[in-house]
């Protein structure tokens, strides 16, 4: 069960106003929130053992290098990889899609296939194109029905021998699909070709056990698990992260270095060149300790909630459509109303104090399949209330009223 008053006194900055009125922030899926453990995690690094990691000698380094090697381990246990060297700390979801994509290039051949899903991010559709440009392979497409799910029959007819890779979302940030990616990764593995998940959309709200998923690479964000930004990880599986090139050359990632020869260093550090994110890193552990001890049983349950009280409430609106409507879905409306532009129902939102986004939300063929030109979306998280999807309805309503 979640306490939520108690869960919201643990985020500082929902107590502040927007327009002298009461912050309502819906726009979790581009960002969640930070609590107060976190941001003390912040402080405390910063204030204590500020150092730099794995190669000093004195007392600091070596507190702030056990700190970053606790917090890779957090992140192995969260996610269930079966090692903690197959978790390799990057910058984020992107950054983690083009080590894997700039890998890749040096594996795939003129005429190989590739899958990507009509529901991506545009993070995880440009690098493979670029990947396939560099490289001559082909690119094909999962369509998606209207509904917002995916086509998963032409799916079954798109892989062949040819495919020699498949990246998809676990979960739409557009219109907050669940896509079946445990289908997906089994009929990729009969082909023998490799799966990666980008799982920052699903991450805020499932656990995922990247072992019994069976997924070849699994990528997200600390800043939508209540973590800071510009720091994420990239899983692999040890065998794919050996068969992979460096992405980058520098400090930390090589074994030894002279002007005949470089060799590399063995994983996680082969791909983690230069000084990282250390705080980021350690405060990436601190969020997931947070929302693993509110749990992530109780969040889906009490999400679950909030997007049927939401929806439910938000179609009372005359004129309103939501995209993305198979109950396969995480706590994410996309709407809009009648003809009116999402920007401008957005903006009087902001007035209220009510933060959604609007907009393509980086997924535009999404909507240039529903043809049009962006949706607002409204995406909640275990700290929201019901009393808040009240303020945003009324809001919605207001809105229409002054632009009709
Ligand atoms: C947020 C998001 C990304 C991009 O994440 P960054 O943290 O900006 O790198 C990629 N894919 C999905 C599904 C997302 O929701």
């Amino acid at each position: 069960m979640i306490n939520v008053d108690k869960i919201r006194e643990d985020f500082p900055i929902l107590k502040r106003t927007v327009h002298g009125k009461p912050l309502v922030y819906f726009d979790n899926a581009a960002t969640s929130q930070t609590p107060q453990a976190v941001i003390d995690t912040i402080v405390d690094y910063y204030s204590n053992y500020n150092s730099n990691i794995h190669r000093g000698v004195h007392t600091l380094s070596q507190e702030a290098t056990d700190k970053y090697e606790e917090a890779r381990i957090k992140v192995q246990k969260h996610f269930n990889a079966k090692e903690a060297y197959e978790i390799i700390l990057t910058a984020g979801t992107t950054h983690s899609i083009n080590i894997v994509a700039a890998g890749f290039t040096s594996l795939i051949k003129k005429g190989d296939e590739v899958i990507v899903s009509a529901l991506e991010h545009h993070s995880n559709i440009v690098p493979w194109q670029m990947m396939c440009e560099k490289t001559g392979a082909i690119l094909k497409v999962i369509p998606m029905f209207e509904d917002g799910s995916l086509d998963m029959d032409t799916y079954h007819a798109l892989v062949n021998e040819k495919t020699k890779l498949v990246f998809c979302n676990h979960v739409s940030n557009a219109l907050g699909t669940l896509n079946p990616i445990e289908e997906i990764i089994k009929k990729a593995h009969e082909f023998n070709a490799a799966v990666m998940v980008d799982g920052a959309q699903a991450t805020p709200h499932i656990k995922p056990d990247v072992q019994a998923l069976d997924a070849d690479f699994y990528v997200a964000s600390a800043h939508k698990l209540c973590g800071p930004t510009g720091v994420g990880l990239l899983y692999g599986k040890e065998e794919w992260l050996q068969k992979l090139p460096p992405y980058q050359g520098g400090g930390e990632m090589i074994a030894t270095v002279s002007f005949k020869k470089t060799t590399y260093a063995g994983l996680p550090h082969k791909f983690e060149a230069g000084t990282p994110n250390i705080c980021g890193g350690i405060a990436f552990g601190a969020g997931l300790d947070y929302m693993n001890a509110v749990g992530f049983d109780n969040i889906a349950k009490y999400e679950h909630e909030l997007l049927t009280y939401g929806t439910a409430e938000l179609l009372k609106i005359e004129g309103l459509k939501i995209y993305g409507t198979t109950t396969k879905k995480t706590a994410v409306i996309s709407f809009n109303v009648g003809e009116i532009h999402p920007y401008d129902i957005g903006a009087i939102l902001d007035k209220l104090g009510i933060a959604v986004r609007t907009g393509h939300h980086c997924a535009q063929p999404i909507m240039d399949f529903y043809q049009i030109p962006g949706t607002v979306r409204a995406s909640f998280s275990f700290y929201n209330t019901k009393e808040e999807i009240d303020i945003l309805v009324s809001g919605v309503k207001r809105a229409v009223r002054m632009l009709s």
